[in-house]
């Protein structure tokens, strides 16, 4: 995996460094804690976590009075990583019990990078050691499966399918039945993003993760989430978050964003942790989550 770090601070920081900069003014009116809200809004982190902030900033800014730049990185250090919840267990369940495989269910909607990002797992995967087998469970898309079947010759991974249009629970269910078959450690199942209705939606990865369940525990349900889609793509993860136990976050495309702030705003609406980000289309580009190394990529 690569580092958060080196990765982010180029379109991040932009973000930081302008909130730095507002609350390093001498006189902090409410001309300026509006500028600052603006940024925070800009910046995808929702209305109600700004609103939330920006109340501790001023009651922080009012004991403190005269602040060194230094105070006021600590301070908005401080403020943001209470905001990006540092408490949540952000521990990807993807080591096997025994002879049972660890399932991973990846889902969310088309085009927000799940096929890129089970591949990418993958990789991180089988880098360790482990074996994987990978399911396309996406069967609307021939296009899918196929580009699934890419990353599995690429990264090392069986790949299984089935015909196009075929049932996506019983590819699902093929999948596992071959984690057992090869001994594998890890199946990562990537699934259909089709947003047509919501019971439609419910219907199709209820089905896949009862099937599963006739062989195997769900372990992880990764949300794949589009960075750059903002708000519009919080909505769709609620969605998601209603219709299956999403355990964790994958949050894709953050080198094509400045707005870092989707990480406070989908933690918080969701109460579920951001695991993984996505930094890029090729197969290292992919980092666990470290609130503090994301913090200090956005304060510079
Ligand atoms: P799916 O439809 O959800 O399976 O999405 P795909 O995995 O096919 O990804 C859609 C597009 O987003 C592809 O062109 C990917 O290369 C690209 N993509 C996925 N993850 C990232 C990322 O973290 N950063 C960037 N820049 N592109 C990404």
């Amino acid at each position: 995996m690569v580092r958060l770090r080196g990765r982010l601070a180029r379109s991040q920081s932009a973000f930081g460094k302008g909130l730095l900069e507002l609350l390093s003014r001498d006189r902090l009116d409410d001309e300026v804690w509006d500028e600052i809200e603006e940024n925070l809004i800009t910046a995808d982190v929702g209305v109600a976590p700004t609103r939330a902030i920006v109340e501790d900033l001023r009651t922080k800014v009012k004991v403190l009075g005269t602040r060194t730049p230094s105070e006021v990185r600590a301070m908005l250090r401080e403020e943001l990583l209470t905001q990006i919840a540092p408490e949540l267990d952000r521990t990807l369940h993807v080591r096997p019990h025994g002879e049972r495989p660890a399932v991973v269910l990846v889902v969310g909607v088309n085009g927000t990078g799940k096929t890129t990002t089970s591949g990418k797992l993958a990789r991180v995967l089988i880098g360790d050691g482990n074996k994987v087998v990978l399911g396309a469970a996406d069967t609307f898309r021939a296009a899918a499966a196929d580009q699934l079947q890419t990353w599995g010759d690429r990264v090392g991974a069986t790949v299984v399918r089935g015909p196009e249009g075929g049932d996506p629970a019983s590819v699902a269910f093929d999948a596992v039945a071959k984690g057992f078959e090869d001994h594998a450690d890890t199946v990562i199942v990537d699934t259909a993003g089709r947003l047509h209705t919501k019971t439609g939606l419910m219907d199709e990865l209820g089905k896949v993760k009862r099937v599963i369940e006739k062989r195997a525990l769900v372990d992880e349900v990764l949300l794949v989430l589009d960075a750059t889609t903002g708000q519009n793509g919080m909505r769709q993860a609620q969605v998601f978050a209603e219709v299956v136990n999403i355990t964790g976050i994958a949050l894709t495309k953050l080198d094509g964003t400045a707005k870092g702030g989707i990480v406070i705003s989908v933690q918080r609406e969701l109460g579920v942790p951001v695991k993984l980000v996505g930094l890029g289309e090729g197969p290292d580009d992919l980092a666990p989550f470290d609130p503090e190394v994301f913090v200090d990529a956005i304060l510079g």
